[in-house]
């Protein structure tokens, strides 16, 4: 078994983007790890177009968005193992794999990155009422039947959930002859993007229904139909307001959640909010030497922003490497959420090894109109911008300097402000 610098864990966008930018900068010696026969991720089965407008300008399929950076990492000398999966990572960056040709094997590294992407949030997870009928299922997975494997999962359907996966099936179900009957959202926003919302259920007239959930599941072979209902402000069903809905499908699309277990057993510190690791501006995790990027990271809204993200990891590791990646790690600055925002991204800068500028990214908590963006430095506003309007669907990117922040503040801290 080769010896290897770098090794990526997940031939996704995030992967392969991390690959070809890490071999650029003077890696040579990668791994890609995949455990499917395939790579690209879950690109593979987002056959609608949307994908790469910010980084070609261009309108692409997802399996196009992957294609490209496929062909990028194999025109470069990068070792890509297919149908290999890690099955431990450790806190001296060592890596247990597995796969059909060579058994259980392991490698030493000098860095790790990790690009396992995430899973959606199934059923269990939900508790929701009622008998367990086929027809359940997870908006990705039907997603798989019909853009993959040629099956439509059902022909009268209700979604539950407005993140952006439900939205794009709630076309995809229709163009394939199904008949949407509803979409509905628990909360009062939808957590997709807008241009989602107007594409998929406006143009083909599906309504969707906010503070409305699934308040029972009826059918004993197959789902025959569901009862909706409306929530109150804490999200309980309240009394009085359930409506039948005739269906023999119920696509979930209720959240993804990041592929942390390797990460976990690794030790590595979890970000409560983003379920991703708890990283530097550097992208570097608790463990010296290994960063992530991607969903694994944090959920992303356009893939564009993973491969950025990537690179940026790539950048960070190459540096690791190379032995130019210098830090005691005593000048550490949080990053924290304020009002109105759930999360950032960074968790914490890294002040001496901090680049002249770098990209903060966060999510707001609500839908907003018309609000101040505003960084601080400890009690000084650094950065401030305005917007008509925010919504927790669309992730926000501010940048800021490092010239504007003064090496012993304690604290920058992200928030929303009435203008
Ligand atoms: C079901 C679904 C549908 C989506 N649809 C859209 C969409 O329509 N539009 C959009 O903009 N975004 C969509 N997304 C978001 C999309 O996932 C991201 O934009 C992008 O694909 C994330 O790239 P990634 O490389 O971080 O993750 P992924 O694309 O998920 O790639 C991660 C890769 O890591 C591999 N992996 C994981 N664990 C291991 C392991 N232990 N060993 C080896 N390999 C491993 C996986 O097999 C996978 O190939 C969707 C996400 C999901 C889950």
């Amino acid at each position: 078994m080769r010896e290897y610098d770098l090794v990526i864990i997940g031939g996704g966008p995030a992967g392969l983007s991390a690959a070809v930018k890490a071999y650029d900068e003077g890696v040579e010696n990668i791994l890609v790890v995949e455990r499917d026969d395939k790579l690209g991720g879950i690109l593979n089965q987002c056959i609608h177009n949307g994908f790469g407008l910010q980084r070609f300008k261009e309108e692409l399929a997802g399996p196009e968005y992957a294609q490209r950076f496929i062909k990028e990492a194999m025109a470069r000398d990068i070792d890509i193992m297919m149908n290999t999966i890690v099955l431990e990572l450790r806190e001296d960056k060592s890596v247990l794999l597995m796969n059909e040709e060579n058994g259980m094997f392991e490698i030493k590294p000098k860095a790790v990155i990790l690009a396992m992407g995430c899973r959606e949030r199934p059923r269990g997870a939900l508790n929701t009422p009622g008998s367990r009928p086929a027809g359940v299922y997870s908006a990705g997975t039907a997603q798989k039947l019909v853009n993959i494997d040629g099956y439509l999962p059902g022909k009268k359907v209700v979604i539950l959930g407005s993140g952006d996966i439900g939205l794009i099936m709630a076309r995809r179900m229709t163009l394939e002859g199904a008949k949407v009957e509803c979409v509905a959202e628990i909360m009062p926003f939808s957590g997709g993007l807008k241009r989602n919302i107007v594409q998929c259920l406006h143009d083909y007239d599906i309504p969707l229904h906010y503070s409305t959930t699934i308040s029972g599941i009826k059918g004993t072979d197959r789902v025959e139909g569901v009862y909706l209902s409306k929530v109150d402000e804490n999200m309980k069903v309240i009394e009085g307001t359930e409506k039948f809905v005739e269906c023999d499908t119920v696509l979930l699309s209720v959240g993804l959640l990041p592929e942390n277990e390797l990460t976990q057993e690794a030790n590595i510190k979890i970000d409560r909010k983003t379920k991703g690791a708890y990283v530097s501006d550097k992208l570097m995790t608790s463990v010296d030497g290994v960063f992530a990027a991607g969903n694994v990271l944090h959920v992303h809204d356009l893939v564009d922003f993973v491969s950025e993200e990537s690179e940026q990891a790539a950048v960070s590791a190459a540096k690791y490497i190379k032995g130019e990646f210098k830090t005691t790690g005593e000048n550490k600055i949080d990053v924290t959420a304020g009002d109105g925002v759930s999360y950032t991204m960074p968790q914490y800068l890294d002040y001496e090894n901090m680049d002249d500028s770098i990209i903060v990214k966060f999510r707001v908590n609500n839908v907003y109109p018309s609000r101040k963006l505003a960084i601080y430095a400890d009690d000084k506003c650094i950065v401030e911008r305005k917007k008509r309007v925010l919504a927790p669907g669309e992730m926000e990117l501010l940048r800021l300097k490092k010239e504007d922040i003064d090496p012993d503040t304690k604290q920058i801290t992200v928030k929303l402000e009435e203008i």
